[in-house]
């Protein structure tokens, strides 16, 4: 019976290490199982199904060139205003959702928040919306950070979202072949020629790279499509270094419901 204090104390203390344990694995399983969006919890990685049914997946009908959405069915072929009125260096742009509040929930947290496992979701919406492009593919190319912003970020989100394209698609992924070669401003509240002028001659192919660009069919891959002025710019340089064609394929684009379809 002496033992008894020392016995109970150490049951006590076993207790509360196993509870503290559990508290830890119960942390460990719990934090990632959140809702990125709406922070409840939810089975798997991403959003829970109630996010997941705000988000407007892009389906046909939509302009063949730039994947804008129509409201209601032009008929084959035809392309929307924005694709007749300036046509970009790239061939053809597909987005997997738009870029509305969960979509832009989803691209904060995977840019700023350090998620990056929220990319094979993404990733892997982002492979069925661009299925007809990745068919066609050689290489993915992700749009490249100034390494400055890249080592404050710790990593760059189209390169991960590549990674995943890549994974779904077998579409191998060449990571260092395009470089922004000077730094440029955020492009949030910048005008249209603002934001051309901004990125242009800001993305070059490194000649040592070259040799995985020239000839081949490339999808260039971004989180989000603005005004299409950092893709353009990256298309036109990955054309400058040969490639036979540029294709972009992206996380979410805005749509401007405001403009009627074609
Ligand atoms: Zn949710």
């Amino acid at each position: 019976m002496e033992a008894q204090p020392t016995s109970s104390r150490s049951f006590a203390d076993t207790l509360r290490s196993v509870i503290s344990h559990a508290a830890r694995l119960a942390l460990d399983v719990a934090l990632p199982t959140l809702c990125v969006a709406c922070r409840e919890p939810v089975a798997g990685v991403g959003v829970c199904a109630e996010c997941w049914a705000k988000l407007s997946f892009i389906a046909p009908p939509f302009c063949p060139r730039l994947g804008i959405p129509f409201v209601y069915d032009p008929g084959p072929d035809l392309l929307s205003m924005e694709a007749i009125a300036s046509r970009p260096a790239y061939q053809r742009a597909r987005a997997a959702v738009r870029y509305d509040d969960v979509a832009r929930t989803l691209v904060h947290a995977l840019k700023y928040q350090d998620r990056p496992d929220l990319a094979p979701a993404m990733g892997r919406w982002m492979a069925r919306a661009g299925e007809e492009l990745l068919r066609e593919a050689d290489v993915l190319v992700p749009v490249p950070l100034h390494w400055r912003r890249g080592w404050s970020r710790r990593y760059n989100q189209s390169g991960a979202l590549a990674r995943a394209i890549g994974r779904h698609s077998g579409v191998p992924v060449v990571r260092d072949a395009l470089r922004r070669i000077r730094p440029t401003r955020q492009q949030i509240g910048l005008s249209r020629p603002q934001r051309t002028a901004n990125v242009q001659g800001a993305f070059r192919v490194l000649p040592e790279q070259s040799h995985q660009i020239a000839g081949r069919r490339v999808v260039l891959v971004d989180d989000v499509l603005t005004s299409g002025a950092t893709t353009d710019a990256c298309a036109r340089a990955l054309l400058r270094a040969k490639a036979a064609q540029v294709d972009v394929l992206v996380f979410a684009r805005v749509v401007d419901t405001h403009k009627a379809p074609i």
